[in-house]
């Protein structure tokens, strides 16, 4: 592929678990990537992994829960590293607890980052794909923005806003070039599991792989321009966990 065909891509989340697997994924079918998290320890081995298939990557340390900061840092990211083709919204985080007992305060914090940075993400790399009449969003939803399960209320609240986030952008944007895919899986074995805010005791054997996730993002991410995957629901064979 010619640098002038060189794709870009954005992955927010790409330390770890599928963002992490995204960026290597993305890497080795020769998409160069802009790496987002708050980790550098953990962007700079990615990013290093990346390289070794031969991928230009840059990475850059955001706290997406700052949100008034999130649309101007990703214009900045867009403006280092070059025009983002492709936008991978995956950062977010799991919150489990009964809604009687998340605290106005939890529920802003799964809100804030599950929602309101992917709609600042989004903002800041839209503006220059419209520019140029072309790009793909695509948004890292799950299986319980589709379906409620008791204990996770907030977070299915979060990405069950994500899908319809998904679905108001596609309508608003598909005349102008710009397709968006939601990718709702389900259980994937990743540090979500390990996370504070998650309090879960799956078979974590019987999860998808964070590998298995990254090939249908590049999958949606390499459709020929005239298709666009909408939704696409990924799930263990084994079903809801
Ligand atoms: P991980 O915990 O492995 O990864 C989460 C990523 O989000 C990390 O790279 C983390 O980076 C980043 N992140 C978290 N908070 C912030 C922040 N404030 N600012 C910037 N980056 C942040 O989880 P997964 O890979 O499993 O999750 C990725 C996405 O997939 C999430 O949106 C999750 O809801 C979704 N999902 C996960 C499923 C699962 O079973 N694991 C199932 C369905 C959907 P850092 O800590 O470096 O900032």
């Amino acid at each position: 592929m010619s640098v002038e065909q060189k794709r870009r891509a954005l992955i927010t989340g790409a330390s770890s678990g599928i963002g992490k697997a995204t960026a290597l994924a993305f890497a080795k079918a020769g998409i160069d990537i802009a790496l987002v998290s708050r980790s550098v320890d953990k962007l700079t081995a990615v990013a290093t992994a990346a390289e070794h298939v031969g991928a230009t990557v840059k990475l850059y340390t955001v706290d997406l829960a700052c949100l008034d900061q999130v649309q101007s840092k990703m214009q900045a990211i867009a403006s280092d590293f070059g025009d983002i083709d492709i936008l991978v919204n995956n950062a977010g985080m799991g919150y489990t607890g009964n809604l009687k007992d998340t605290s106005l305060q939890e529920w802003q914090k799964v809100l804030d980052l599950n929602i309101t940075s992917v709609f600042q993400c989004t903002m800041g790399i839209l503006p220059a794909m419209r520019a140029r009449g072309m790009g793909t969003v695509i948004n890292i939803s799950s299986v319980a923005g589709k379906q409620a399960f008791s204990g996770w209320g907030a977070y299915c609240v979060s990405k069950a806003g994500l899908i319809a986030f998904s679905q108001a952008l596609a309508e608003e944007e598909r005349s102008h070039g710009i397709r968006v895919t939601t990718i709702c899986p389900g259980a994937v074995n990743t540090e979500f599991w390990d996370t504070e805010t998650v309090n879960a005791d799956f078979d974590r054997s019987n999860m998808l792989t964070p590998e298995i996730v990254a090939q249908s993002i590049l999958h949606a991410a390499l459709l020929p321009q005239q298709a666009a995957i909408d939704e696409l629901t990924i799930m263990p064979s084994a079903g809801v966990l």
